[in-house]
């Protein structure tokens, strides 16, 4: 008898706990429903990323080790690791390296497991040419840094509609360097680290 009750309360507090989500995501839903569109002018104004946007691949030389452990994790065995091995120091060492944006699915699988952290994501996103054969970048264009949206002065940044503070419609409306709302994640578990009074 006791087991089935225990069964129970199990069930009621999970049908409670997902009703929750349910709510939580309807409610997102709803605001969003209440937000009329508006138009981000690009090139001239450009959305401000999110802290973990997965944009174009930086890549630093230097630091590659060709252990092509990037090829291996990626679903379609995309970056081209080209070395050969050097008899004298007993090692690889790296010739050339290059990842195909126009095949790439910015999964971030390569960046993840990297032993020695020479790929990193960055926020670039503007990654149209006319030729897609173009989109293959080498390891030159690679360790290009972009320029962050925030500091290119020719363009105007602007908020993205998910860190707009409660009951603004529009980027516009708000200075780019105002405080996004909302906590980041690292504030989020800072405080589930606290000890509880
Ligand atoms: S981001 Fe994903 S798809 Fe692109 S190169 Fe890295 S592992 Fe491959
Ligand atoms: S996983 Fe990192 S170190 Fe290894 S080949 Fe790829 S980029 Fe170079």
């Amino acid at each position: 008898m006791f087991k089935f009750l225990s069964k129970v309360s199990d069930y009621a507090k999970e049908a409670v706990q997902s009703a929750r989500y349910i709510g939580q995501g309807m409610a997102v839903t709803f605001d969003h429903m209440s937000r009329r569109p508006i138009t981000v002018q690009y090139p001239y104004e450009k959305l401000i990323p999110s802290e973990r946007f997965r944009g174009r691949i930086h890549f630093e030389f230097d630091k590659c080790i060709s252990c092509e452990v990037c090829v291996r994790v990626c679903p379609i065995n995309l970056p081209v690791v080209d070395y050969f091995f050097n008899p004298e120091l007993k090692k690889k060492e790296l010739k050339s390296y290059s990842i195909d944006f126009g095949v790439c699915i910015f999964c971030g699988n390569c960046v993840e497991y990297c032993p020695t952290n020479c790929l990193s994501m960055t926020e670039e996103y503007d990654l149209s040419t006319y030729d897609r054969h173009e989109l293959n970048f080498d390891n030159v264009a690679l360790g290009r840094m972009p320029t962050k949206v925030t500091e290119d002065p020719m363009v105007k940044p602007i908020r993205e509609l998910a860190y707009l503070p409660k009951g603004v419609m529009g980027g516009h409306d708000v200075p780019h360097t105002a405080k996004r709302a909302g906590k980041r994640p690292e504030e989020i578990l800072e405080e589930s680290n606290q000890p509880e009074s």
